[in-house]
Protein backbone atom coordinates (compact mmCIF):
# COMPACT_ATOMS: atom_id res chain seq x y z
CA UNK A 1 0.00 0.00 0.00
CA UNK A 2 2.79 2.03 -0.52
CA UNK A 3 1.77 5.53 -2.08
CA UNK A 4 3.81 7.30 -5.07
CA UNK A 5 5.94 10.25 -4.62
CA UNK A 6 4.05 12.38 -7.21
CA UNK A 7 6.70 15.08 -8.77
CA UNK A 8 6.95 12.90 -12.01
CA UNK A 9 3.01 12.85 -12.04
CA UNK A 10 3.20 16.65 -13.03
CA UNK A 11 3.48 18.35 -16.64
CA UNK A 12 4.84 21.59 -17.15
CA UNK A 13 1.55 23.45 -16.73
CA UNK A 14 1.38 22.21 -13.54
CA UNK A 15 4.74 22.45 -12.62
CA UNK A 16 4.10 26.06 -13.24
CA UNK A 17 1.22 26.45 -10.60
CA UNK A 18 2.32 24.89 -8.04
CA UNK A 19 5.87 27.36 -8.61
CA UNK A 20 3.04 30.23 -8.40
CA UNK A 21 1.47 28.64 -5.36
CA UNK A 22 4.71 28.23 -3.18
CA UNK A 23 5.60 31.78 -4.27
CA UNK A 24 2.26 33.31 -2.96
CA UNK A 25 3.04 30.85 0.07
CA UNK A 26 5.92 32.15 0.85
CA UNK A 27 4.90 36.27 0.27
CA UNK A 28 1.65 34.92 2.85
CA UNK A 29 4.65 33.42 5.50
CA UNK A 30 6.78 36.27 5.58
CA UNK A 31 3.56 39.17 5.83
CA UNK A 32 2.44 36.66 8.75
CA UNK A 33 4.68 35.72 11.48
CA UNK A 34 2.24 35.79 14.00
CA UNK A 35 -1.39 35.45 14.43
CA UNK A 36 -2.62 38.71 14.51
CA UNK A 37 -0.46 39.75 11.30
CA UNK A 38 -1.54 36.13 9.88
CA UNK A 39 -5.55 37.25 10.58
CA UNK A 40 -4.54 40.86 8.61
CA UNK A 41 -3.03 39.19 5.85
CA UNK A 42 -5.68 36.82 5.21
CA UNK A 43 -8.60 39.35 5.45
CA UNK A 44 -6.70 41.76 2.81
CA UNK A 45 -7.05 38.30 0.75
CA UNK A 46 -10.33 38.07 1.33
CA UNK A 47 -11.58 41.03 0.76
CA UNK A 48 -9.57 41.19 -2.87
CA UNK A 49 -12.15 38.14 -3.27
CA UNK A 50 -15.42 39.75 -2.49
CA UNK A 51 -15.87 38.67 1.38
CA UNK A 52 -17.47 40.91 3.39
CA UNK A 53 -17.39 41.59 7.09
CA UNK A 54 -20.24 40.05 9.13
CA UNK A 55 -20.22 43.15 11.35
CA UNK A 56 -21.09 45.39 9.12
CA UNK A 57 -23.66 42.87 7.64
CA UNK A 58 -25.03 42.96 11.16
CA UNK A 59 -24.83 46.33 11.56
CA UNK A 60 -26.54 47.33 8.22
CA UNK A 61 -29.20 45.22 9.01
CA UNK A 62 -28.92 43.24 6.06
CA UNK A 63 -29.89 39.73 4.57
CA UNK A 64 -27.78 37.72 3.25
CA UNK A 65 -28.29 34.86 0.37
CA UNK A 66 -26.63 32.11 -1.78
CA UNK A 67 -22.87 33.26 -2.82
CA UNK A 68 -22.81 35.80 -0.31
CA UNK A 69 -19.31 35.41 1.04
CA UNK A 70 -18.86 37.03 4.58
CA UNK A 71 -15.76 36.95 7.41
CA UNK A 72 -15.44 37.55 10.91
CA UNK A 73 -12.41 38.60 12.93
CA UNK A 74 -11.97 37.70 17.00
CA UNK A 75 -9.74 40.02 19.18
CA UNK A 76 -7.71 40.19 15.44
CA UNK A 77 -6.18 37.15 16.32
CA UNK A 78 -8.90 34.22 15.05
CA UNK A 79 -10.99 34.45 11.34
CA UNK A 80 -13.80 32.61 10.12
CA UNK A 81 -15.13 32.58 6.72
CA UNK A 82 -18.04 31.59 4.90
CA UNK A 83 -19.49 31.51 1.73
CA UNK A 84 -23.28 30.87 1.55
CA UNK A 85 -23.89 27.89 0.07
CA UNK A 86 -27.73 27.17 -1.44
CA UNK A 87 -28.54 24.71 0.83
CA UNK A 88 -30.09 25.24 3.78
CA UNK A 89 -27.71 25.81 6.27
CA UNK A 90 -28.99 23.03 8.72
CA UNK A 91 -28.02 20.62 6.16
CA UNK A 92 -24.18 21.45 7.51
CA UNK A 93 -21.53 23.27 6.08
CA UNK A 94 -18.15 21.93 5.25
CA UNK A 95 -15.32 23.06 7.13
CA UNK A 96 -11.54 24.23 6.40
CA UNK A 97 -9.64 24.45 9.78
CA UNK A 98 -6.00 25.68 10.43
CA UNK A 99 -4.29 27.27 13.30
CA UNK A 100 -2.26 30.35 12.45
CA UNK A 101 -0.55 30.82 16.41
CA UNK A 102 3.49 29.26 16.15
CA UNK A 103 5.82 28.35 18.48
CA UNK A 104 8.41 31.34 19.67
CA UNK A 105 9.12 33.16 22.74
CA UNK A 106 6.69 36.26 24.42
CA UNK A 107 8.11 38.88 25.96
CA UNK A 108 7.09 39.18 29.96
CA UNK A 109 5.22 41.91 30.74
CA UNK A 110 8.11 43.59 32.51
CA UNK A 111 10.96 42.44 30.01
CA UNK A 112 13.84 44.98 29.62
CA UNK A 113 16.51 44.58 32.18
CA UNK A 114 20.08 45.47 32.49
CA UNK A 115 23.33 43.69 33.41
CA UNK A 116 26.68 44.29 33.25
CA UNK A 117 25.97 47.14 30.99
CA UNK A 118 24.16 44.73 28.56
CA UNK A 119 20.10 45.36 28.15
CA UNK A 120 18.12 42.35 27.69
CA UNK A 121 14.39 41.20 27.44
CA UNK A 122 13.11 38.30 29.09
CA UNK A 123 10.50 36.13 27.53
CA UNK A 124 8.41 33.22 28.43
CA UNK A 125 8.55 30.37 25.35
CA UNK A 126 5.26 29.93 23.76
CA UNK A 127 4.63 26.67 22.62
CA UNK A 128 6.68 23.20 22.38
CA UNK A 129 10.59 24.30 21.40
CA UNK A 130 13.68 22.86 21.80
CA UNK A 131 15.17 25.91 24.00
CA UNK A 132 18.41 25.04 22.32
CA UNK A 133 17.84 25.70 18.86
CA UNK A 134 16.96 29.28 19.78
CA UNK A 135 20.28 30.92 20.72
CA UNK A 136 22.65 32.44 18.56
CA UNK A 137 20.46 33.01 15.55
CA UNK A 138 19.09 36.34 14.15
CA UNK A 139 15.79 36.65 15.56
CA UNK A 140 13.00 39.53 15.06
CA UNK A 141 10.36 41.46 17.16
CA UNK A 142 6.84 41.26 15.62
CA UNK A 143 4.17 42.79 17.88
CA UNK A 144 1.53 45.52 19.78
CA UNK A 145 2.04 47.89 22.12
CA UNK A 146 -1.89 48.72 23.62
CA UNK A 147 -1.68 52.20 25.36
CA UNK A 148 -3.30 53.73 28.23
CA UNK A 149 -5.36 56.44 25.54
CA UNK A 150 -6.59 53.21 23.49
CA UNK A 151 -3.77 53.56 20.37
CA UNK A 152 -2.34 50.15 19.57
CA UNK A 153 1.17 50.77 17.88
CA UNK A 154 2.35 48.04 15.66
CA UNK A 155 5.78 47.09 16.12
CA UNK A 156 8.10 45.04 13.47
CA UNK A 157 11.92 45.03 14.32
CA UNK A 158 14.10 42.91 12.19
CA UNK A 159 12.66 41.74 8.84
CA UNK A 160 13.80 44.35 6.51
CA UNK A 161 17.50 44.62 5.18
CA UNK A 162 18.63 47.51 6.84
CA UNK A 163 16.64 46.67 10.27
CA UNK A 164 18.15 45.82 13.16
CA UNK A 165 17.85 42.03 14.40
CA UNK A 166 18.10 40.83 17.76
CA UNK A 167 19.74 37.67 19.72
CA UNK A 168 20.19 35.22 22.01
CA UNK A 169 23.42 34.80 22.71
CA UNK A 170 24.80 30.90 23.71
CA UNK A 171 28.22 30.26 26.10
CA UNK A 172 31.17 29.37 24.12
CA UNK A 173 32.29 26.27 22.72
CA UNK A 174 35.70 26.81 24.73
CA UNK A 175 34.21 27.20 27.78
CA UNK A 176 31.12 24.86 27.55
CA UNK A 177 32.07 21.44 28.82
CA UNK A 178 30.20 21.16 31.11
CA UNK A 179 27.28 22.32 29.31
CA UNK A 180 27.91 19.65 26.84
CA UNK A 181 27.19 17.25 29.35
CA UNK A 182 23.66 18.52 30.25
CA UNK A 183 20.40 17.02 28.84
CA UNK A 184 19.30 18.54 25.64
CA UNK A 185 16.24 19.67 27.86
CA UNK A 186 18.35 21.28 29.93
CA UNK A 187 21.03 22.58 28.24
CA UNK A 188 18.97 26.26 27.91
CA UNK A 189 16.22 26.96 30.40
CA UNK A 190 13.31 28.79 29.85
CA UNK A 191 14.73 31.96 31.54
CA UNK A 192 17.64 31.65 29.72
CA UNK A 193 16.03 33.07 27.08
CA UNK A 194 16.72 36.39 27.33
CA UNK A 195 17.37 38.16 24.36
CA UNK A 196 20.20 41.00 23.87
CA UNK A 197 18.98 44.11 22.57
CA UNK A 198 21.41 46.90 23.92
CA UNK A 199 24.78 47.92 25.09
CA UNK A 200 25.42 51.57 23.83
CA UNK A 201 24.33 53.23 27.54
CA UNK A 202 22.69 56.49 27.10
CA UNK A 203 24.48 60.16 27.52
CA UNK A 204 24.39 61.41 31.25
CA UNK A 205 21.82 64.21 30.64
CA UNK A 206 23.86 66.44 33.83
CA UNK A 207 24.40 66.43 37.22
CA UNK A 208 22.96 62.81 38.45
CA UNK A 209 24.74 59.64 36.91
CA UNK A 210 22.28 57.70 35.34
CA UNK A 211 21.62 53.98 36.08
CA UNK A 212 20.91 51.49 34.22
CA UNK A 213 22.21 53.56 31.10
CA UNK A 214 22.28 51.10 28.61
CA UNK A 215 18.46 49.90 28.81
CA UNK A 216 17.71 53.26 29.03
CA UNK A 217 19.04 53.97 25.59
CA UNK A 218 16.99 51.37 24.16
CA UNK A 219 13.88 52.74 26.18
CA UNK A 220 15.10 55.90 24.01
CA UNK A 221 15.02 54.21 20.85
CA UNK A 222 11.12 52.59 21.50
CA UNK A 223 10.22 56.26 22.88
CA UNK A 224 12.10 57.58 19.63
CA UNK A 225 10.33 55.51 17.27
CA UNK A 226 7.14 53.92 18.85
CA UNK A 227 6.59 56.74 21.60
CA UNK A 228 6.27 53.81 24.17
CA UNK A 229 7.14 54.55 27.73
CA UNK A 230 8.63 51.28 29.73
CA UNK A 231 5.42 50.77 31.42
CA UNK A 232 3.55 50.23 27.67
CA UNK A 233 5.42 46.93 27.99
CA UNK A 234 2.67 46.18 30.48
CA UNK A 235 -0.26 45.99 27.66
CA UNK A 236 1.96 44.85 25.09
CA UNK A 237 1.63 41.38 23.36
CA UNK A 238 5.43 41.31 21.54
CA UNK A 239 6.50 37.98 20.18
CA UNK A 240 10.05 36.84 19.42
CA UNK A 241 10.06 35.03 15.98
CA UNK A 242 13.35 34.06 13.66
CA UNK A 243 14.07 36.54 11.51
CA UNK A 244 14.41 36.94 7.51
CA UNK A 245 12.10 35.66 4.44
CA UNK A 246 11.04 32.53 3.88
CA UNK A 247 13.15 30.66 1.28
CA UNK A 248 12.93 28.27 -1.62
CA UNK A 249 15.29 25.26 0.08
CA UNK A 250 17.13 22.29 -1.78
CA UNK A 251 19.46 22.76 -5.15
CA UNK A 252 16.12 21.75 -7.11
CA UNK A 253 14.04 24.31 -5.13
CA UNK A 254 11.45 21.62 -4.15
CA UNK A 255 11.49 22.73 -0.92
CA UNK A 256 10.16 25.68 1.35
CA UNK A 257 12.21 26.82 4.59
CA UNK A 258 10.80 29.22 6.58
CA UNK A 259 9.55 29.86 10.13
CA UNK A 260 5.85 28.87 11.57
CA UNK A 261 4.68 26.35 8.77
CA UNK A 262 3.21 24.96 11.79
CA UNK A 263 0.54 25.66 10.74
CA UNK A 264 0.40 28.08 8.46
CA UNK A 265 0.97 25.62 5.28
CA UNK A 266 -2.12 24.35 6.05
CA UNK A 267 -3.85 28.00 7.10
CA UNK A 268 -2.60 29.51 3.94
CA UNK A 269 -3.24 26.09 1.30
CA UNK A 270 -6.84 26.62 3.53
CA UNK A 271 -7.51 29.75 2.62
CA UNK A 272 -6.11 29.86 -0.93
CA UNK A 273 -8.76 26.54 -1.59
CA UNK A 274 -11.50 28.63 0.31
CA UNK A 275 -10.59 31.71 -2.02
CA UNK A 276 -10.68 29.70 -5.05
CA UNK A 277 -13.91 27.97 -4.52
CA UNK A 278 -17.41 29.09 -6.23
CA UNK A 279 -20.78 29.05 -4.11
CA UNK A 280 -21.40 25.52 -3.55
CA UNK A 281 -24.30 23.75 -2.34
CA UNK A 282 -23.30 23.54 1.50
CA UNK A 283 -21.64 26.56 2.87
CA UNK A 284 -18.36 26.74 2.90
CA UNK A 285 -15.93 27.62 5.79
CA UNK A 286 -12.29 28.23 6.34
CA UNK A 287 -11.80 28.65 10.01
CA UNK A 288 -7.90 29.92 11.81
CA UNK A 289 -7.76 29.48 14.88
CA UNK A 290 -5.11 30.69 17.41
CA UNK A 291 -4.14 29.07 20.46
CA UNK A 292 -3.62 25.66 19.11
CA UNK A 293 0.39 25.05 20.09
CA UNK A 294 -1.04 26.00 24.15
CA UNK A 295 -4.14 23.63 24.19
CA UNK A 296 -6.93 25.77 21.89
CA UNK A 297 -7.78 27.30 25.55
CA UNK A 298 -8.76 30.72 25.82
CA UNK A 299 -11.24 33.46 23.81
CA UNK A 300 -8.96 33.07 20.57
CA UNK A 301 -8.84 29.51 21.07
CA UNK A 302 -10.67 26.73 19.52
CA UNK A 303 -12.54 25.89 22.24
CA UNK A 304 -14.04 28.87 22.70
CA UNK A 305 -17.53 29.73 21.77
CA UNK A 306 -16.75 32.21 19.10
CA UNK A 307 -17.10 29.80 15.96
CA UNK A 308 -20.50 28.50 17.21
CA UNK A 309 -21.18 31.99 17.89
CA UNK A 310 -20.27 33.35 14.44
CA UNK A 311 -22.16 30.21 12.98
CA UNK A 312 -25.45 31.29 14.71
CA UNK A 313 -24.66 35.22 13.69
CA UNK A 314 -24.20 33.84 10.29
CA UNK A 315 -27.83 32.11 10.31
CA UNK A 316 -29.37 35.14 11.52
CA UNK A 317 -28.34 37.24 8.49
CA UNK A 318 -29.60 34.34 6.35
CA UNK A 319 -32.92 34.51 8.58
CA UNK A 320 -32.80 30.70 9.67
CA UNK A 321 -31.51 30.93 13.16
CA UNK A 322 -32.97 28.98 15.71
CA UNK A 323 -31.14 27.34 18.49
CA UNK A 324 -32.21 24.21 16.89
CA UNK A 325 -31.24 24.90 13.31
CA UNK A 326 -27.80 26.11 14.83
CA UNK A 327 -27.53 22.71 16.21
CA UNK A 328 -28.27 20.45 13.27
CA UNK A 329 -26.41 23.10 11.33
CA UNK A 330 -23.19 21.79 13.51
CA UNK A 331 -23.65 18.78 13.64
CA UNK A 332 -24.59 18.31 9.97
CA UNK A 333 -21.49 19.24 9.15
CA UNK A 334 -17.78 17.71 7.79
CA UNK A 335 -14.40 19.09 8.46
CA UNK A 336 -10.35 19.06 6.89
CA UNK A 337 -9.18 20.35 10.61
CA UNK A 338 -5.58 20.59 9.33
CA UNK A 339 -2.25 20.57 10.89
CA UNK A 340 1.06 19.62 9.96
CA UNK A 341 1.94 15.83 10.10
CA UNK A 342 5.61 14.71 10.97
CA UNK A 343 7.96 13.58 7.66
CA UNK A 344 9.27 10.53 7.54
CA UNK A 345 13.06 11.71 8.15
CA UNK A 346 15.53 9.21 7.71
CA UNK A 347 18.10 10.32 10.07
CA UNK A 348 16.05 9.74 12.75
CA UNK A 349 14.44 6.43 11.13
CA UNK A 350 14.06 4.51 14.79
CA UNK A 351 11.14 7.37 15.37
CA UNK A 352 9.17 6.56 12.49
CA UNK A 353 7.42 3.29 11.94
CA UNK A 354 7.62 3.07 7.87
CA UNK A 355 4.05 1.92 6.92
CA UNK A 356 2.60 4.32 8.77
CA UNK A 357 4.34 7.18 8.32
CA UNK A 358 4.04 11.22 5.67
CA UNK A 359 6.54 10.92 3.20
CA UNK A 360 7.88 14.17 1.28
CA UNK A 361 6.22 14.50 -1.93
CA UNK A 362 3.53 11.90 -1.50
CA UNK A 363 0.91 14.57 -0.79
CA UNK A 364 -1.77 15.24 1.27
CA UNK A 365 -1.92 13.48 4.90
CA UNK A 366 -5.04 11.89 6.68
CA UNK A 367 -4.42 11.52 9.80
CA UNK A 368 -7.84 9.36 10.83
CA UNK A 369 -6.82 10.01 14.88
CA UNK A 370 -4.05 11.74 16.20
CA UNK A 371 -3.01 10.89 20.23
CA UNK A 372 -0.17 9.28 21.46
CA UNK A 373 0.46 5.63 23.91
CA UNK A 374 -2.66 4.49 23.05
CA UNK A 375 -4.36 7.13 21.12
CA UNK A 376 -4.86 9.13 24.46
CA UNK A 377 -6.61 12.55 23.79
CA UNK A 378 -6.85 11.69 19.97
CA UNK A 379 -9.96 12.36 17.76
CA UNK A 380 -10.62 9.14 15.74
CA UNK A 381 -12.24 9.79 12.21
CA UNK A 382 -15.57 7.49 11.09
CA UNK A 383 -14.27 5.08 9.27
CA UNK A 384 -16.69 6.27 7.14
CA UNK A 385 -15.90 9.19 6.89
CA UNK A 386 -12.21 8.02 5.57
CA UNK A 387 -13.82 6.30 2.95
CA UNK A 388 -15.50 9.35 1.41
CA UNK A 389 -12.46 11.71 1.70
CA UNK A 390 -10.36 8.79 0.02
CA UNK A 391 -13.38 8.24 -2.62
CA UNK A 392 -13.27 12.55 -3.12
CA UNK A 393 -9.81 12.59 -3.13
CA UNK A 394 -9.23 9.65 -5.95
CA UNK A 395 -11.72 10.92 -8.15
CA UNK A 396 -10.25 14.40 -8.28
CA UNK A 397 -6.77 13.13 -8.53
CA UNK A 398 -5.35 14.47 -5.28
CA UNK A 399 -2.22 12.63 -4.24
CA UNK A 400 -2.90 11.26 -0.49
CA UNK A 401 -1.10 9.07 2.22
CA UNK A 402 -1.70 8.31 5.79
CA UNK A 403 0.20 8.73 8.99
CA UNK A 404 0.69 8.78 12.46
CA UNK A 405 2.65 10.80 14.22
CA UNK A 406 6.05 8.69 15.06
CA UNK A 407 6.09 5.22 16.65
CA UNK A 408 3.29 4.25 19.29
CA UNK A 409 4.74 4.95 22.45
CA UNK A 410 7.57 7.64 21.29
CA UNK A 411 5.23 10.73 21.75
CA UNK A 412 2.42 12.54 19.63
CA UNK A 413 0.39 15.60 19.55
CA UNK A 414 -2.98 16.80 19.59
CA UNK A 415 -4.98 19.12 17.07
CA UNK A 416 -8.73 21.28 17.09
CA UNK A 417 -10.25 18.03 15.64
CA UNK A 418 -11.81 17.12 19.06
CA UNK A 419 -13.39 20.69 19.48
CA UNK A 420 -15.43 20.34 16.71
CA UNK A 421 -15.96 16.67 16.97
CA UNK A 422 -17.90 17.70 20.19
CA UNK A 423 -20.65 18.70 17.50
CA UNK A 424 -21.01 15.18 16.27
CA UNK A 425 -19.76 16.76 12.48
CA UNK A 426 -17.43 14.34 10.75
CA UNK A 427 -14.15 15.50 11.15
CA UNK A 428 -10.36 14.20 10.11
CA UNK A 429 -6.71 15.40 10.97
CA UNK A 430 -5.58 16.46 8.01
CA UNK A 431 -2.56 18.12 6.56
CA UNK A 432 0.95 18.98 5.05
CA UNK A 433 3.88 17.14 6.54
CA UNK A 434 7.05 18.92 7.72
CA UNK A 435 10.69 18.03 8.42
CA UNK A 436 11.65 19.84 11.78
CA UNK A 437 8.57 20.28 13.00
CA UNK A 438 8.68 23.34 15.82
CA UNK A 439 12.09 24.37 15.01
CA UNK A 440 12.93 27.93 14.30
CA UNK A 441 12.94 26.88 10.60
CA UNK A 442 10.79 24.62 9.27
CA UNK A 443 10.97 22.59 5.96
CA UNK A 444 7.91 21.58 3.57
CA UNK A 445 7.55 19.92 0.36
CA UNK A 446 6.45 22.14 -2.58
CA UNK A 447 4.63 19.16 -3.62
CA UNK A 448 2.70 18.29 -0.51
CA UNK A 449 1.80 21.98 -0.80
CA UNK A 450 0.15 21.61 -3.92
CA UNK A 451 -1.76 18.68 -3.60
CA UNK A 452 -3.11 20.26 -0.10
CA UNK A 453 -4.59 23.33 -2.03
CA UNK A 454 -6.13 20.88 -4.63
CA UNK A 455 -6.94 18.09 -1.65
CA UNK A 456 -9.35 21.30 0.12
CA UNK A 457 -10.98 22.46 -3.20
CA UNK A 458 -12.36 18.88 -3.85
CA UNK A 459 -13.70 18.50 -0.75
CA UNK A 460 -15.44 21.75 -0.37
CA UNK A 461 -16.68 20.97 -4.10
CA UNK A 462 -17.81 16.96 -3.26
CA UNK A 463 -18.14 16.56 0.39
MN1 LIG B 1 0.06 22.49 14.60
MN1 LIG C 1 2.52 22.48 16.61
Amino acid sequence: MERKNVWNSYDEKQLESLESLAKDYRAFLDAGKTERECVTEAVRLAKAAGCRNLEDVIAAGETLKAGDRVYAVNMKKTLALFTVGRESMENGMRILGAHIDSPRLDLKQNPLYEDTELAFLDTHYYGGIKKYQWVAVPLALHGVVAKKDGTVVEITVGEKEDDPVVCIPDLLVHLAAKQMEKKAGEVIGGDDLNVLVGSHPLKDSGDKELKDAVAAYVMDVLRQQYGMEEEDFLSAEIEVVPAGKARDCGLDRSMVLAYGQDDRVCAYTSLAAFLNTEPQDKTCCCLLVDKEEIGSVGATGMDSAFFENTVAELMNCLGCYSELALRRALKNSKMLSSDVSAAYDPNYDSHFEKKNTAYFGRGMVLNKYTGHRGKVGSSDANAEYVAEIRRIFDERGVAFQTAEMGKVDVGGGGTIAFISAFYGMDVIDSGVALLSMHAPMEIASKADIYEAVKGYEAFLREA
